[in-house]
């Protein structure tokens, strides 16, 4: 009789260990016990931020930017993470910020600012936030012909001029919901040369899903032209081209990505789930170096992105959220049991939900492996589980793939998800179960010593 082995029902996958800034390092080497407290004193799942790595950020992407020909701008997507010490830190730094929401533009005004540096996108805008925009002098962009009226209406009205790009529709993805239709785009310029007291067409701007630097240049390439004839035709401040965001992060080393997905299987997975597919966790060109990738993609003969948009005096902008957020910031998720399946897997449960950390919920798997920070030393073992959280839906699952510990898991043990500043945090946390939504805490870093404070407190 054939018995299905049980060792082989539970085969691991191929490793896909977390890659880890220095800094983060340091955070997780030198500071275990802090960790620990932090969460004991604040609650489970505890996120961490660290401004430090995203100011460097900030400055690795002004470097690429200052080494290509053209003028570059560079905003922070506010979208991808709440936490106001990134508003601060764009302040400081000296960067703008891209909201979509009233209560996005009042926390970057708020955090210091100042209206020309932010840029308003999103789909119909409300009348609030256009009012909002045109007082502060914030740069909209606009995505329908409705919204380019209403905005006209607005201005005429309070007699202000507003600073606007057009949103374009992509010629590479025309089923977006984002967008003016060529078309369309006309139109709105025409609309811009009919009322330049109240609309100041300052530009294009486009944003791809996906993460293909070629796609971007070329886009960027068919509105450079716009750009051009449309500053020819009168529009004197035509003169900027916002790429939108979309450089991907490397999470993994692009190696053991590739060897993971070679053996990828659904029963590595609790319930042998599949996925709609997974984000491309080890990107071989990520964050500053896409951005250097798009600049010199030769567009035209013999000559770069950057070189035409410097030829013709054309300020590139970027907004990237994920990209500006790698590696500034990690999810603490306390153990509050361990079950097992009895099928050479076991349940950890988690104190939290996968409502922290939102790639569970668009049918896919944050596959980049936690980090298991013990209680208290205890023999190496191998061990495999997946990660649950501690809500009563059976999809609220951290971890659906069986992953491989060197050590058993405990209860009062933590699990560290690293890189989750970027969307994985705290977009989709809900009060769900009565639960209050968890803490930031602001980590710095200083030779050995380590600073925290609540993220929001002065
Ligand atoms: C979401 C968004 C971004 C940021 O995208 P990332 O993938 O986080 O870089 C930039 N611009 C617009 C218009 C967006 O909607």
């Amino acid at each position: 009789m054939h018995l299905p082995s049980r060792t082989n029902a539970s085969q691991p996958s191929n490793p896909l260990a977390s890659l880890r800034h220095a800094r983060v390092d340091d955070l997780l080497r030198q500071h275990p016990a802090a960790l620990h407290d932090l969460v004991q004193g604040l609650g489970s799942p505890l996120h961490l931020m660290l401004p430090q790595v995203f100011v460097e950020n900030i400055r690795q992407f002004q470097r690429t930017f200052d080494q290509a020909p053209a003028t570059g701008t560079l905003l922070f997507a506010k979208k991808a993470n709440k936490a106001d010490c990134l508003i601060q830190a764009c302040s400081q730094e000296g960067i703008g910020v891209d909201v979509a929401s009233v209560g996005e533009l009042e926390k970057a005004l708020g955090g210091g600012v100042p209206g020309h540096a932010i840029g308003v996108s999103g789909p119909e805008k409300s009348e609030r936030l256009l009012a909002l925009s045109l007082s502060h002098q914030c740069l909209l962009a606009i995505d329908s012909p409705s919204e380019l009226q209403r905005l006209l209406h607005l201005a005429r009205h309070r007699d202000q001029q507003a600073r606007l790009l057009l949103r374009c529709l992509p010629e590479s993805q025309p089923e977006s919901r984002f967008g003016l239709d060529p078309g369309q785009c006309a139109q709105a310029i025409a609309l811009c040369r009919e009322h330049p007291r109240w609309l100041r067409l300052m530009g294009f701007s486009f944003h791809l899903g996906g993460y293909s630097s070629e796609q971007r240049a070329q886009t960027a390439n068919r509105l450079l032209d716009l750009c051009v004839s449309t500053r020819a035709a009168g529009l004197e401040h035509c003169r900027r081209l916002n790429l939108g965001g979309g450089l991907a992060v490397r999470y993994v080393s692009p190696g053991a990505w590739a060897r993971f997905l070679q053996q990828d299987r659904p029963n590595h997975y609790h319930g042998a789930r599949t996925f709609n597919g997974f984000y491309p966790y080890g990107a071989p060109r990520a964050t500053a170096d896409a951005l250097a990738d798009i600049l010199a993609t030769p567009v035209d003969t013999a000559m770069t992105l950057a070189q035409k948009a410097e030829r013709h005096a054309i300020e590139l902008m970027i907004e990237p959220g994920r990209a500006l957020l790698d590696q500034a910031g990690i999810s603490a998720f306390r153990v509050q049991g361990v079950k097992d399946r009895g099928d050479g897997y076991a349940l950890v449960t988690v104190q939290g939900s996968s409502f922290s950390l939102s790639e569970q919920w668009f049918n896919s798997e944050f596959l980049p492996e936690p980090l298991l920070l013990p209680a208290e030393p205890r023999p190496a073992a191998p061990f495999l589980a997946c990660v649950g959280g501690s809500t009563c839906l059976e999809s609220d699952m951290l971890t659906w793939r069986k992953i491989r510990f060197d050590q058993p898991v405990r209860p009062g043990d933590l699990l560290v998800y690293l890189n989750t500043a970027g969307y994985q945090m705290d977009s989709n946390e809900s009060p769900f179960h009565e639960a209050r939504l968890p803490y930031k805490v602001v980590i710095e870093l200083d030779g050995p010593t380590l600073r925290w404070k609540l993220d929001g407190l002065a």
